[in-house]
């Protein structure tokens, strides 16, 4: 198959729900650009029907459809670099298959990748979430300003485009634990940013629990910075630097004044406050060494448990008077390979 023009990656976690408005938007939005296309579905381990709605969808559209079968839940980001590993596109958008934004707008992104923009940023428009995940995210989105050298006004919102040359550097990249948004970013040389709409969930519910928000976030933060484990480095010394006074100053009411035994629960505050500061610290160690152990493993970040690739679409009766509409085969079974 020749290469399309627009790739669209799209990662899939038991979306049974809303997968038929998916398909029933995205590929006329798709179609209306008039460019070639492809859409790469990543179906990231769903323990719903999700997977037999692709494979259905790739019967329906082999011409444009590529599924990538996961074989257990590795997250959206890993399930989003997969895709990447499979887009042939020279620009490919990613998008959610949940229809928080809308495929419509594809083409806005496309055009401004036209304009020789390597990166397209989105910025949700009227965003419609909970408001805790909408405080959360300004605090994340200040946070990352400070301490990372990545600029975007909104780091979560995932439709967004990325032209080929750093498509090809994320792929070369192996990281297991990562931000994509934020690692395209780091390879862009023309990044802009655009503002998208953003609608309700139209059906299921949210794949991200606090837990796994906080998981990702922590994510971003290890992944583009150290700024966290030297802050901490700069907390020991201005501690140490105290202490030091501290104990001077002891050893000198100590001569003056002489032995005593008071102020033990004071000297406790003292002990307990130093000593969450420590675990705090050792945590954050934590946070780190943990993800060199799994990236020093290198063991497969993903499993690909099979492929439908796109298939050219071949003619297989043609009727004899010239009204008549081609037929597609009447059984389609897209190639699999493992
Ligand atoms: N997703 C995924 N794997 C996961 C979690 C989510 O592939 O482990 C997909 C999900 O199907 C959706 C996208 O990632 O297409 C974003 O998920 P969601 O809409 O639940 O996130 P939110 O909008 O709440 O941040
Ligand atoms: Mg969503």
């Amino acid at each position: 198959m020749t290469k399309p023009d627009v790739s669209v990656v799209i990662p899939v976690y038991n979306e049974e729900a809303g997968l038929a408005s998916l398909f029933a938007r995205l590929y006329p939005a798709l179609d209306a650009l008039g460019r070639s296309y492809e859409v790469v579905f990543v179906n990231d381990g769903s323990r719903d029907r999700s997977a037999a709605l692709l494979r259905e969808q790739h019967g329906k559209r082999p011409d444009v459809t590529r599924v990538i079968l996961f074989n257990g839940n590795f997250g959206q980001h890993l399930a989003i670099m997969a895709g990447f590993e499979h887009a042939g596109g020279r620009c490919v958008v990613t998008l959610d298959a949940d229809l928080q934004n809308p495929p419509e707008e594809i083409g806005l992104l496309v055009a401004e990748m036209d304009k020789g923009y390597d990166y397209i940023g989105t910025i949700r428009k009227m965003r419609q979430d909970t408001l805790f995940r909408r405080l959360a995210s300004r605090l994340m989105n200040q946070t990352r300003e400070r301490i990372t050298r990545i600029r975007m006004t909104d780091q979560g919102c995932m439709m967004r485009g990325y032209s080929r040359g750093i498509v090809e550097a994320i792929n070369a990249c192996h990281e297991v634990n990562t931000f994509l948004p934020a690692l395209g970013y780091t390879f862009a040389t023309r990044p802009t940013e655009i503002e998208v709409s953003h609608e309700e969930r139209a059906a299921g519910e949210s794949k991200y629990s606090l837990y796994s928000l906080i998981r990702l976030n922590f994510d971003l933060v290890t992944a583009f910075s150290l700024v966290p484990l030297q802050l901490f480095s700069l907390v020991g010394i201005g501690i140490s630097l105290l202490s030091i006074v501290f104990v001077v100053f002891l050893a000198i009411r100590r001569l003056i004044v002489g032995p005593e035994a008071e102020g033990l629960f004071t000297l406790f505050s003292i002990a307990f406050f130093l000593i969450g500061i420590t675990l705090f610290g050792i945590g954050l160690l934590g946070e780190y060494v943990g993800r060199i152990y799994q990236q020093v493993r290198q063991r497969p970040r993903f499993l690909i448990q099979a492929i439908l690739e796109p298939q050219v679409v071949r003619v297989v009766s043609v009727a004899q008077n010239d009204t008549a509409e081609p037929t597609l085969p009447s059984v389609y079974t897209g190639s699999e390979r493992p």
